[in-house]
């Protein structure tokens, strides 16, 4: 039997991975297609090819009940199991559930399902891990070869980091070693400018005209590089002239426009600005609103009743009303997911929209195409760059900096993202038959008993397994005995001649310390090509140097480490104080401030 609807090329495409996945690997699995590609036609077409019971899982009502009119349209008969809409059906071959109702009356689940899709799967990862996974071990319980297939736009989330480990196009995701993560595979992904360039979603006016713009790069930021709201309120707190003016500019624009969408930084901050606005025309909705008042606004909006729609980021997700051809970011932000999600609501194509107008108000310089690196933006004006392995070849994408001729001058990589494919003749590579993870590394920390290489953040060695020393603990030591120097280095430059390599260290006060290393001697070519050969570029080229003269000619891309700790060696027949380096260490991470940094 044919589908009584006609998928796109890349649903299908969606639809073919995940039988080929399935067919051979039980290992859970995304596909991860932008907002208004068309989720809920994979699904269907995923539910009409399943045999024995399937479960469509997700954490709003609405999309419940939009996933299940898609699969019903197509005159196929399914469940809604959702307390919200007033319905528990189960016994049905396919049920659409909210994660809440069916993990409230598990007694209820206790056929053998084959198949669990869950749309918005990201929330797996967040607050409703212990649902999901309630649902999916009972799951298993009945049928140990259940799949698992999640459906998501957004990946990656600032607060949890990705949602998946190995990626199909041949990559891990995720610097740390080994964190847990809710999904095994993606299997399927799709970028927003494909849509756009295929005419499936309109395109988006990003138009660098805000009247003012808020500024807040100064604030301090979580690990997650996000701000406390405190801050932000304090900030805005102090600009509602800025705030003022920015609404008076999305107004006069908004003279040609049916449906303005605002993303507001805080609760205060919506407050204000929904102040600002005309008030017959004006709905605003926040965590807080009251969900069946929620509904009535976001109904007046769709009917073009109401025009501006205020939110703090509840409508990023699961919220249709095609009409919206303005968006208006006044929040901060550095994940690309999120910034597409925002944006993504004014992109649905709707009759007689050409475009949809984006003004970003904070600063947030995101590029909407770029990739998302996966990581809180290290600085204000880091992009994402292109980081060849020296390894294996594979092109990491990473947080850094290109001069102008694109070259990386500098990148935040740790090690390789890239997954080996097994040699002719080799066993399946890793544990499990999983892939394995290139361990090339752009920075490490050398373990000091075995010389292995670990991440920066590594506490043990991961080859000899003993305690590698804290860089903080060295510094701390340091600073308190007498006959200790540390600088924050700054810099350092070279001089001595012939086989003799003289480096000196420059602290960010104008402190030096200086040692020398001799290329005839082979240990201490070994030490220096260790230390400083090895990082060279960034750790994007290693270099073996054979001679101090080859060292001088690629100066330039010597690295230079953050801290230096040196002895001061009094002897009493000695006037002068001779001062001997005892550790230089690279890529610091930890506590202290490096030089040049606030
Ligand atoms: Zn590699
Ligand atoms: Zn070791």
């Amino acid at each position: 039997m044919n589908a009584p609807f006609t998928l796109r090329p890349y649903q299908q495409e969606a639809v073919d991975a995940t039988l080929r996945h399935f067919r051979q690997s039980d290992e859970s699995a995304v596909i991860v297609l932008p907002t208004g590609a068309g989720k809920s036609l994979v699904i269907a077409e995923l539910a009409r090819l399943a045999r024995r019971k399937i479960l469509v899982l997700t954490h709003v009502k609405e999309l419940v009940e939009q996933n299940h009119a898609k699969y019903q349209s197509y005159g196929l008969g399914g469940g809604i199991f959702s307390a919200g809409l007033k319905r528990k059906e189960s016994r049905h071959q396919v049920t659409f559930a909210s994660v809440q109702s069916v993990a409230a009356n598990l007694d209820q689940f206790r056929d053998e399902y084959s198949l669990v899709i869950i749309d918005e799967c990201h929330r797996v990862s967040g607050e409703e891990t212990s649902q999901y996974q309630r649902i999916i071990e009972l799951l298993k319980q009945q049928n140990d070869a259940l799949k698992v297939l999640g459906l998501t736009a957004t990946p990656y989330r600032l607060a949890m980091g990705w949602i998946y480990r190995y990626h199909y196009r041949g990559f891990v995701r995720g610097s740390g070693e080994e964190q847990d993560k809710p999904f095994v595979h993606c299997i399927y992904e799709l970028p927003l400018r494909y849509m756009v360039n295929r005419g499936y979603l309109t395109r988006p006016e990003l138009v660098n005209a805000a009247v003012a713009q808020y500024d807040f790069s100064a604030l301090a930021q979580d690990r997650f590089g996000e701000y406390a709201e405190r801050d932000v309120n304090q900030l805005l707190g102090k600009h509602k002239r800025v705030t003022r003016a920015i609404i008076e500019q999305v107004m006069e624009l908004a003279a040609e426009r049916k449906g303005v969408m605002i993303f507001a930084a805080t609760v205060d901050h919506a407050r204000e600005v929904t102040g600002y606005l005309p008030e017959h025309q004006t709905a605003l909705v926040t965590g807080a609103t009251d969900l069946k008042e929620r509904d009535v606004l976001v109904q007046r909006f769709k009917q073009r009743e109401l025009k501006y729609l205020v939110n703090v980021s509840v409508l990023t997700t699961g919220f249709d009303a095609p009409h919206v051809d303005f968006i208006a970011i006044l929040r901060p932000t550095q994940s690309v997911s999120l910034y597409q999600q925002m944006v993504g609501r004014g992109l649905r194509l709707d009759e007689g929209k050409t475009d949809c107008l984006v003004i970003d108000y904070a600063g947030n310089n995101v590029n909407l195409h770029h990739p998302e690196v996966g990581e809180p933006k290290p600085k204000h004006d880091s992009e994402p760059v292109q980081v060849f392995c020296p390894g294996c070849g594979f092109a990491n994408i990473f947080w850094g900096k290109t001069d102008g001729d694109g070259h990386v001058i500098e990148h935040y990589g740790r090690r390789c993202q890239g997954l080996l494919e097994p040699g002719e003749g080799d066993e399946p590579a890793g544990h499990n038959g999983h892939p394995q993870q290139c361990d090339y590394r752009f920075r490490f920390k050398a373990c000091p008993r075995c010389g292995g290489e670990n991440d920066i953040a590594a506490r043990n060695c991961g080859q000899c397994h003993k305690a590698i020393i804290d860089p903080d603990d060295q510094l701390r030591d340091a600073l308190r005995l007498k006959d200790a120097l540390v600088i924050r280095c700054a810099g350092i430059s070279l001089d001595g001649s012939g086989s003799k390599l003289k480096i000196t260290y420059h602290g960010e006060e104008g402190e030096e310390l200086s040692e020398s290393f001799d290329f005839s001697k082979p240990a201490q070519r070994h030490v220096f090509n260790k230390l400083f050969g090895r990082r060279f570029a960034s750790g994007q080229a290693p270099q073996v140097f054979s001679s101090a003269d080859e060292v001088r000619v690629m100066q330039a891309l010597l690295p230079a480490p953050d801290f230096v700790i040196a002895r001061k060696q009094n002897h009493y027949w000695q006037v002068q104080v001779q001062v001997q380096v005892q550790e230089r260490i690279f890529d610091y991470q930890g506590s202290y401030r490096r030089a040049n940094e606030v």
